[in-house]
């Protein structure tokens, strides 16, 4: 197929290289990258031009709205406009709407894996699309991950990524004010791991991403919280589904407080940059009062 590869950055480079390894015809465009291998254009509308499919991979909704209304206009009728980058739910809904007004077919294909999985071929996409949509697609998202999951029209891939990672920051929080307890209880974080991982406690944060050096499976807390997941990153896909939260009145009384203690960590306790699992040693400092 023709593909056009709008944001080649830590995601989208890797996984345009792996589409052209399937044997896609992929030309790229990017404002700042020129990843080698990768055919490049002049501007958006130049990748998009002739394209089977087009597919955004960008750092937000304020982008991916302008750039959409750029490559829309250029884009053949009839073919298919992906955005698997993280935006607002609102963001997907309109972007639809508007090519489907332009008589193409939209997606939103938001992706959990990170770099390594965009590198590997091996992302989980959750994808909202109309179902004759989906099928066209399925066979490209095929060559960049291992698990395509159809979640409803679109909007729903949105919305899948972002209540799943609501739950990821506020357990990540669980988990690591719970060792933080444990140290001034005197368990050993060994003894916590053993029984945690097996107990009711358990999570993916502490059974396969254990927060705490030298306990469990390899993190990124054995290489000096260095991401991995960064925590600017959590905080970004916090706010977006606080903003969907307020949107469509939902109470989310957990998310909110994880959202504002990623706030507080990146923007004023040196998080930024550093994994998300790096709550536990912010925690490990504190004190009941601070
Ligand atoms: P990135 O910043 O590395 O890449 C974004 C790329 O977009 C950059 O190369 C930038 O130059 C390019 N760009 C910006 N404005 C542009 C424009 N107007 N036209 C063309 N190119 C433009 O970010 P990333 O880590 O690749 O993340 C991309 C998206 O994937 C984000 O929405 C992020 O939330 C999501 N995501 C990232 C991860 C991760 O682990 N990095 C995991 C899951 C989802």
């Amino acid at each position: 197929m023709k593909i056009g590869f709008i944001g080649l950055g830590n995601m989208g480079g890797p996984m345009a290289a792996n589409l052209v390894k399937a044997g896609h015809e992929v030309t790229g465009f990017d404002t700042v990258v020129r990843p080698e291998g990768v055919r490049m254009a002049a501007s958006a509308a130049d990748a998009s031009r002739d394209a089977d499919v087009v597919i955004t991979m960008l750092p937000n909704g304020a982008i991916v709205d302008a750039v959409t209304s750029e490559v829309i206009p250029a884009m053949t009728r009839g073919a298919v406009l992906c955005d698997c980058s993280t935006v607002e739910v609102e963001t997907a809904r309109l972007v639809a709407k508007r090519a489907g007004a332009a008589g193409l077919l939209a997606a939103d294909a938001p992706v959990s894996g990170g770099i390594g999985g965009a590198a590997a071929g091996t992302l989980t996409f959750m994808v909202g699309a109309e179902p004759a949509t989906f099928a066209r697609l399925e066979p490209v998202l095929q060559a960049m991950g291992k698990r395509i999951v159809h979640c409803g029209n679109p909007g729903a891939g949105q919305a899948a990524k972002i209540c799943n990672n609501m739950i990821l920051g506020v357990t990540m929080i669980a988990t690591c004010e719970a060792f933080a307890l444990a140290d001034k209880l005197g368990l050993s974080r060994q003894s916590m791991f053993d029984v945690v991982s097996t107990s009711s406690g358990y999570s993916w944060t502490m059974n396969a991403y254990c927060p705490a050096p030298g306990i469990g499976p390899q993190s990124p807390a054995d290489n000096g919280y260095r991401p991995g997941f960064a925590s600017e990153l959590m905080l970004k896909d916090l706010t977006l589904s606080q903003a969907a939260a307020e949107a469509a009145d939902a109470d989310t009384p957990m998310g909110a407080l994880a959202r504002e203690l990623y706030k507080r960590f990146v923007e004023d306790e040196d998080g930024r940059g550093k994994d998300f699992s790096a709550m536990l040693p912010r925690f490990e400092k504190r004190h009941r009062s601070a």
